[in-house]
Formats: structure tokens, C-alpha cells, sequence
């Protein structure tokens, strides 16, 4: 049992935001910002690859729900959405969820992208897009 399935279950305590028949939202235990929240199905799909179409577009119509509510609680400047799928790109829970991360001025929250791209010539990127759009189909 996922640590999310069990804040479902009501066998560990958590603050609870919003909850319907298909997904549950509720503060984040790190709180990296004031009013950082998880929202993730009931169901325990691992990551972005295996959500069902249908509750993914449910999900996501809920975060929305929840970003405009949690800038408005909080007064936030801006929102982050974050989602990780795999260690590697630092998950460390196997039951999907997107963060919603409020933002506000000197919040501390860091992410940055690095430029690779004075490492790359047009032919990088030539193949790089080909490569996903053969994948595509
Ligand atoms: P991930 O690293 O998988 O993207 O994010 C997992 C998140 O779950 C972390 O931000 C962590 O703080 C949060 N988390 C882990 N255990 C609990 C818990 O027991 N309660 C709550 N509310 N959040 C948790």
C-alpha cells in the first residue's frame, strides 16, 4: 500500500483540501511553500504512463480547480506544477501525483533549467524532434 493509499484509507492523518469519487488533494507534508499540495487519483497508478486518458483529464481539470483556489488563499504571485515519473527524475512515491506549488517573491524554491544549447547544431535538433515523432506514430 502507497503511503497516498493509505491518507485515502484514513490509516495516517493528513490535511485534506479536496476529495471526490476519483481523486483526493491535501497538503504536502514538506509544505516548500506555503500551500503546497498533492493531488492524486484514489487509485494507485504509478506514474504518467500508466493514468487511464480519462482520469488524467480529470485530474488535471481538478488541478486547475485547485491552483486558482490556492492562489487566491494565499495571495501567490505564481504556481508551479511539478509531477516526477521515476527515481531518476525524483520520484519517490509510486503513486502519481502532481505537486501544486505556490510561488511567492524570495520563496527559496529553485528550479532551474540548464541550457545545453550551445552544445547542440541544428542537426541535433533536427533529429531529436524526428525521433519523437517517429515515436509518435
Ligand atoms: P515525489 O518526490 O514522489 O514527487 O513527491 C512525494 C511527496 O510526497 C513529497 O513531497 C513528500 O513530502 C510527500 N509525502 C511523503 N509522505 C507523505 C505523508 O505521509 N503525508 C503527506 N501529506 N505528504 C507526504
Amino acid at each position: 500500500m502507497t503511503v497516498f493509499e493509505m491518507i485515502v484509507a484514513r490509516k495516517i492523518p493528513s490535511h485534506i483540501v479536496y476529495e471526490d469519487d476519483l481523486v483526493i488533494a491535501f497538503l504536502d507534508i514538506q509544505q516548500t511553500t506555503k500551500g503546497h499540495t498533492l493531488i492524486v487519483p484514489k487509485e494507485p497508478y504509478e506514474n504518467i504512463f500508466d493514468m487511464p486518458k480519462d482520469l488524467l483529464k480529470h485530474l488535471i481539470a481538478v488541478t486547475q480547480k485547485l491552483a486558482f483556489s490556492i492562489k487566491n488563499a494565499f495571495n501567490a504571485s505564481g504556481i508551479n506544477l511539478l509531477n516526477n515519473n521515476g527515481v531518476v527524475a525524483g520520484q519517490t512515491v509510486f503513486h502519481y501525483h502532481f505537486h501544486i506549488i505556490p510561488r511567492y517573491e524570495d520563496d527559496n524554491f529553485d528550479i532551474t533549467f540548464s541550457n545545453n544549447a550551445d552544445q547542440l547544431n541544428e542537426d541535433d535538433y533536427k533529429n531529436r524532434a524526428a525521433l519523437i515523432k517517429a515515436a509518435l506514430s
